[in-house]
């Protein structure tokens, strides 16, 4: 059936000191002010998690869950919000919280939604840039890793729903027989 390996990339300790460098910068940046993360689930979970506890402004979370739908495995089409957030974000500092970012389709059609609703700031914060899959131009403030092509899991990221719970980032090879 279905016979793969997974090879680390990105390890825990690797993980742990970028967000550390993520959460150190976005204090900078928000000093004196709240800051509402949007966890993008279920990807994004373990990555928001860990860079909350690194902020030291008040932090909001709350959490959205988009939908794509496409033809085959690459996100495209309408993306439709699957879970909506509990809060309203008018008038708040919002930082959006990305496992990935690939083809740059989801966000690009979830950041307008979202800027409709009227924030004070919407930012991006992702753990994971493939910038040569990029189709749309997605503007990403905060970026813990460019990565090569290559389909990854951990650390949120699963395959068919499996993996997430890895502590670090790995590359899913799928073996020939
Ligand atoms: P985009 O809309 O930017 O093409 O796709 C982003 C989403 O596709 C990510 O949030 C993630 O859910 C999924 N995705 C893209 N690349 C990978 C990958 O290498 N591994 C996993 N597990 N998911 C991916
Ligand atoms: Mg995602
Ligand atoms: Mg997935």
């Amino acid at each position: 059936m279905d016979n793969h390996s997974i090879s680390v990339l990105i390890s825990e300790d690797e993980l742990a000191k970028r967000i550390n460098e993520l959460g150190e910068k976005i204090n900078e940046d928000y000093e004196g002010k709240e800051v509402t993360l949007i966890c993008i689930l279920k990807g994004s979970i373990f990555f928001t998690c860990e860079l909350a506890k690194r902020i030291h402004v008040p932090v909001i979370i709350d959490f959205i869950q988009a939908s794509s739908y496409g033809s085959g495995t690459t996100s495209s089409g309408t993306v439709k919000i699957k879970k909506d957030l509990d809060e309203s974000i008018e008038g708040k500092d919002v930082i959006i919280i990305e496992d990935i970012i690939d083809s740059g389709n989801t966000l690009s059609k979830l950041i307008p939604l979202l800027e409709e609703r009227k924030p004070a700031s919407l930012e991006v914060c992702t753990l994971l840039d493939k910038p040569e899959r990029r189709e749309v131009e997605v503007n990403v403030k905060y970026n813990g890793f460019n990565i090569p092509d290559e389909f990854v899991v951990g650390y949120g990221l699963d395959y068919d729903q499996k993996y997430r719970n890895l502590p670090f980032i790995g590359v899913l090879h799928m073996d020939e027989n």
